[in-house]
């Protein structure tokens, strides 16, 4: 399998429009790395760059340590699954897998040999002999996946391979293709807009905005030490609460201030806050809906995070509610146990878990901690 170097990569298209900027990324051997970020922040575009479907306007792209700007799409050794996987209708499962072996004049039994291999991965074996229209759509993904791995590629692309499947194949397929990274031991760059595919397979999450790279880290690091504001807010689901407080220093102490609430902030945080600076200035504190609790073991726990809110919406998830509320005139969530006792309509308390609070440089949008 492969290492890729991406060094300084930029695209700007015909019309000037610069869709990649300085994308600068070490992806090791036997890495899944993930491509994350709203539309149109330049995914795609990186990922066909890698392809060599798209040239590469500044910068170098190295695989295994060999220089790869120049070098055709075919000669690459990265194969590529789509999210419209287009199997030739009218070729057997089987011939859909062999065709890109068969271009390449690979011998007649090297091709069985291998199809048979990726058949047996996939759990195909069963289906070779049937079309297309006879599949389901989960089944014609594992053909589309099929065509890849037969090629024995050094690196595979995939652009949103699962956003044409319904809710629960692509549960299904996300395990197939957390599974195949570990038996085939490869490299995988991946693209999507799900959070949940990026934070269940990634073992690393590129996260992108307007063609700049944001922050790349692990899923949980990504989650637990967001480096600003868009990611903080991007990373999540429900996302992230985010709420303009002025900094008061006391002391050692700092407070957030915000509507009619005081919240005291832990040492370690109040002491970032102090040295940055920040005392008597605005910043955004972000909290998660998961450090939210309405309830009074929580409340009693966190007296020094304690706000009051009024609930706008409740939303039944099972063993879980989210609550939707104001506080201070802004509209937040939290996730809470389904035992609560809260409903529309009712004046609440709610604790913020301390050693959870974000806080942000209002201007700059970095991570103050
Ligand atoms: P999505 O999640 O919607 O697929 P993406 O992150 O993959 O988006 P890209 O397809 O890489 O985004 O596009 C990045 C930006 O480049 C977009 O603003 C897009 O409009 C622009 N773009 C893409 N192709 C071209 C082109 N051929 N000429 C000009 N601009 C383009």
């Amino acid at each position: 399998m492969a290492s890729l170097s991406l060094k300084g990569i930029g695209k700007r298209y015909p019309n000037g429009f610069e869709a990649v900027k300085d994308f600068n990324l070490e992806i090791e051997d036997q890495e899944f790395i993930i491509f994350v970020g709203p539309s149109g922040c330049g995914k795609s575009t990186t990922l066909r760059m890698i392809a060599g479907l798209e040239e590469i306007t500044t910068g170098d792209l190295f695989i295994d340590g060999k220089r790869m700007n120049e070098v055709e799409p075919k000669d690459r050794d990265i194969a590529m699954v789509f999210q419209n996987y287009a199997l030739y209708p009218h070729m057997t499962v089987f011939d859909n897998m062999a065709f890109g072996l068969k271009l390449r004049k690979v011998p007649k039994e090297e091709i069985e040999q291998k199809v048979l291999e990726a058949a047996k991965i996939l759990d195909l074996e069963q289906l070779l002999d049937r079309r297309p229209k006879a599949l389901s759509g989960g089944q014609r993904q594992r053909v589309a996946m099929g065509r890849a791995i037969v090629r024995n590629p050094k690196v595979f692309l995939m652009d949103e391979p699962l956003s044409n499947l319904d809710a629960k194949l692509r549960v299904q397929m996300r395990a197939e293709i957390a599974s195949l990274h570990q038996r085939l031991g490869a490299t995988i760059i991946y693209v999507t807009h799900d959070q949940t595919e990026a934070m269940t397979l990634g073992t690393r999450i590129v996260v992108l905005k307007d063609g700049v790279i944001q922050q790349v880290d692990t899923p949980k690091k990504l989650y637990n030490e967001p480096q600003n504001l868009f990611v903080a807010g991007f990373i999540g689901s429900p996302q992230m609460n985010f709420i303009d407080a002025v900094c008061k220093v006391h002391g050692e102490e700092v407070r957030l201030e915000f509507g009619d609430f005081s919240i005291v902030l832990p040492p370690q945080k109040a002491k970032k806050l102090i040295d940055g600076g920040y005392a008597d200035k605005t910043v955004v504190m972000g909290i998660r809906p998961d450090d939210i609790d309405d309830s009074q073991i929580q409340i009693e726990t966190y007296g020094d995070t304690v706000i009051e809110a009024d609930v706008t919406g409740y939303e039944l998830l099972g063993s879980e509610v989210l609550l939707y509320y104001t506080v201070a005139g802004v509209n937040m969530t939290a996730r809470v146990d389904a035992r609560t006792t809260a409903k529309i309509g009712d004046h609440i308390r709610l604790a913020l878990d301390p050693e959870k609070i974000h806080v942000f440089d209002k201007e700059s949008e970095l991570t103050i901690t």
